[in-house]
Formats: structure tokens, sequence, C-alpha cells
């Protein structure tokens, strides 16, 4: 009997990761290029960027695809389009955008500065933005793109202190599956993952007995890991997910059934 060729082979893909230079994105590039597609991804500190690009293609088998970083902040219009003129340059092609790279300024409103809503919507939901704008014209010559964003649960219920965030992660919803509708004819799908509380830098910073309360709130009774988040996005790029989009993905244990 013939082994099927397995959905999670991604090589001769190219992907784009925002924001891979810790926790969720790093994971993610890591996976993507474990399991086959090369490579590229952003962050603003070129120091740890390259150190990560090192360290993901030094535990790499010889023949994969590998991994670059480019110091890029997401933010920027111009660095978006820039980049991707610089990735299409040397590759013709990008097939998957992970709109990962994502900020958070907490406070209660009364507390909030306008820059702290500004940078928060910048980076989350603007840099969304610019990069799906950068590569979408290639997508659409191509016939074939698979765009993920990453929201938050808290873009679905609201958190206190966090009005800002949930603002850009509920705009990050409707700007997704905007795109899907846009996009379906052209094979072009737009998903968006909904993570919960997962552990990276991120969810370190809250005080450990907000983190022992959001516990009680999660069913599966844990935080969730890095490798949770890039499983759902590897099935959401893989050929078993083609008939899949506009849909918000929930990686919460739970937490929150809507
Ligand atoms: P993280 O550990 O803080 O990492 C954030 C990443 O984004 C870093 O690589 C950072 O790189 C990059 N980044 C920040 N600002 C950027 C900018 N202006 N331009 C380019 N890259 C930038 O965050 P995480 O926990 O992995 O979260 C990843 C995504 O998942 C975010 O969108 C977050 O909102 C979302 N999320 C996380 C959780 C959670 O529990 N952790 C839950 C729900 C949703 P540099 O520092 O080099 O810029």
């Amino acid at each position: 009997m013939m082994t099927p060729a397995s959905p999670f082979n991604f090589s001769g893909k190219v992907a784009l990761v925002t924001g891979g230079t810790r926790g969720i994105g790093k994971e993610l590039t890591t996976s993507l290029a474990q399991h086959g597609a090369r490579v590229y991804f952003c962050g603003t500190n070129q120091e740890l960027g390259e150190t990560v690009a090192r360290e993901i293609n030094q535990n790499l088998a010889p023949e994969s695809a590998g991994t670059s970083f480019i110091k890029v902040d997401v933010s920027n219009f111009t660095a978006c389009s820039d980049m991707v003129a610089e990735i299409t340059a040397e590759t013709k092609q990008i097939d998957f955008l992970i709109n990962n790279a994502g900020i958070t300024r907490d406070n209660l409103l009364l507390r909030l500065k306008e820059s702290d809503w500004d940078e928060v919507m910048d980076v989350n939901l603007k840099g969304g933005f610019n990069c799906s704008k950068a590569v979408v014209c290639s997508m659409i010559k191509k016939r074939f793109g698979r765009i993920i964003f990453l929201s938050s649960v808290i873009g679905l219920m609201g958190n206190s202190g966090q009005a800002n965030y949930a603002a850009a992660k509920a705009g990050v919803i409707g700007f997704g599956r905007s795109l899907a509708r846009e996009l379906a004819s052209r094979n072009i799908t737009s998903n968006i993952i909904a993570p919960g509380y997962i552990q990276t830098e991120m969810t370190e910073a809250m005080d450990p007995k907000a983190q022992e309360k959001i516990k009680e709130m999660i069913p599966a009774g844990r935080l969730g890991t890095v490798s949770d988040i890039s499983n759902a996005t590897l099935f959401l790029l893989s050929p078993l997910a083609d008939y899949i989009t506009g849909q918000v993905i929930q990686v919460d244990g739970g937490m929150l059934m809507a």
C-alpha cells in the first residue's frame, strides 16, 4: 500500500511570519521551517532576530529551505512593502502570511494614554493591513495564498485594562473576515486564530495571582503552549483546510465558548 503524502509537507512553499523572534511567532517560524517551508520572519530587534535565525537553521535537516530574519517594524507601511519586495525578488512568491506581531500596553481607560492606544493599534491592527496589502497582489497573480491573523479571545470578550488591545484584536477579526470574502474566489483563504492565555513573555509579565485566576477559568486546567497555536496554524495552512476561510479558531482550552 502506498503511504499518502503528508499534508504538512510544506516544501516549495514560502512563508512570512511577522514577530518571529519570540513566543508564538518563534514557534511558528521553527515549525514551518521544520515542515519544509522557506521561512522569512521579522521583528524589530536585529540582534535577537539574527540569533534566532541561526539557532533555527542549525537545528534543521540539511535539505531544509531554511529561515531568514528581516528587521522590520510592521507598523511602518513602507517598510512592510519593502520587506515583501525583498522576499519576492528572491523567491518570486509568498504563499503563507502569518500576521503574528503584537504588543500590549495595558491600563484602565482612565489611565490609558493616547500613545498606548496608537501603538497597540499600529502594531496589532495596522501591521496586519500593511503586510496583507503588500503580499496580496502576488498571491492573486499566483491564484494561491493562505493568510492567518493572530487575534485573541480578548478581542471577542473584552477585558478590563485592555480596551486598546481588545479593540485592535476585534478589528483584526473584521479585517481578516473581509479579506476572506474579497479573496476566496482567487483561492486565497484568510483565517483568524484567537488564542486564550498562552505561556510566552507576554503572559509571563502578568502577576502570579492573575495567572492562577486565569487557570481557574480554563476548563482544560492549564495555560496553552506555543505548540498548541502552531499546530492549529499548520492545519489552516495545509490542504486539509482548503475549504476553510473567514473563520475564527479559538485555541483556548475551552475558556471562551462563544
Ligand atoms: P511576544 O512573546 O511578546 O512576541 C511578540 C513578537 O512580536 C516578538 O517577536 C516581537 O519582536 C514582535 N513585534 C513586536 N512589535 C513589533 C513590531 N512593531 N514590528 C515587528 N515585530 C514586532 O508575544 P506572543 O505572546 O508570542 O504573541 C504573539 C501574538 O499572539 C500577538 O499578536 C499576541 O497579541 C497574540 N496573542 C498572544 C497571547 C498569549 O497569551 N501570549 C494570547 C492571545 C493572543 P521584537 O521585539 O523583535 O519587535
